[in-house]
């Protein structure tokens, strides 16, 4: 059993290492056009980026079923990216973006420091030059504030092109910027 937990909590460890890769190389990269909807305001409850949430779900499901039906210990990784999920599902969509009725704000402590840290992601508008892409672990404000800094990046200006991603087809260049 332990050998089991261990298992777990290493995936779901390890899944933060992996979503900050996805959010930055492929959602901020040549997945961006799913990425896009989750940087500009919108109305509706649900946007093009959830496809990325639909993913890791199916990921997470056929890795119990894998496991379940014999290769032993696949269950414990799936549901470890389960886990992720679902700790991503609550907070990230919950209590950052507020999207659920009850909506505590955090206010100190380690899930202020992930709240704050992400509403910074969103708050430079630059596709490339941006900070914050993992979420169960965040660097502190004045790291973030250095990390632009040394990527020159003014949050009073900032213009992107839309380039390199799967969807560049031209779009309104007032939506560029995310
Ligand atoms: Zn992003
Ligand atoms: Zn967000």
């Amino acid at each position: 059993m332990i050998y089991n937990v261990a298992i777990f909590l290493c995936t779901l460890i390890s899944m933060e290492g992996i979503g900050f890769l996805a959010h930055k190389y492929i959602m901020h990269g040549w997945g961006w056009c799913l990425h896009r909807s989750h940087h500009e305001e919108h109305l509706g409850a649900l946007e093009t980026n959830d496809i990325y949430l639909l993913v890791l779900g199916a990921v997470a499901v056929a890795l119990i079923v894998l496991g379940n039906s014999g290769h032993d210990p696949l269950q414990w990784v799936g549901a470890g990216v389960a886990a992720f999920g679902l700790i991503y599902v609550l907070f990230h969509d919950g209590v950052v973006h507020r999207h659920w009725p009850v909506s505590p704000k955090p206010r100190n402590g380690y899930l202020r420091r992930l709240h704050d840290a992400h509403l910074m992601h969103h708050a430079i508008k630059h596709r490339r030059n941006n900070v914050s892409f993992g979420f169960l672990y965040a660097p502190s404000e004045l790291t973030l504030r250095k990390q632009l800094r040394e990527m020159g990046v003014d949050r009073d200006r900032q213009p992107e092109p839309q380039d390199g991603s799967l969807c560049s087809t031209p779009v309104n260049p007032d939506l560029q910027n995310g």
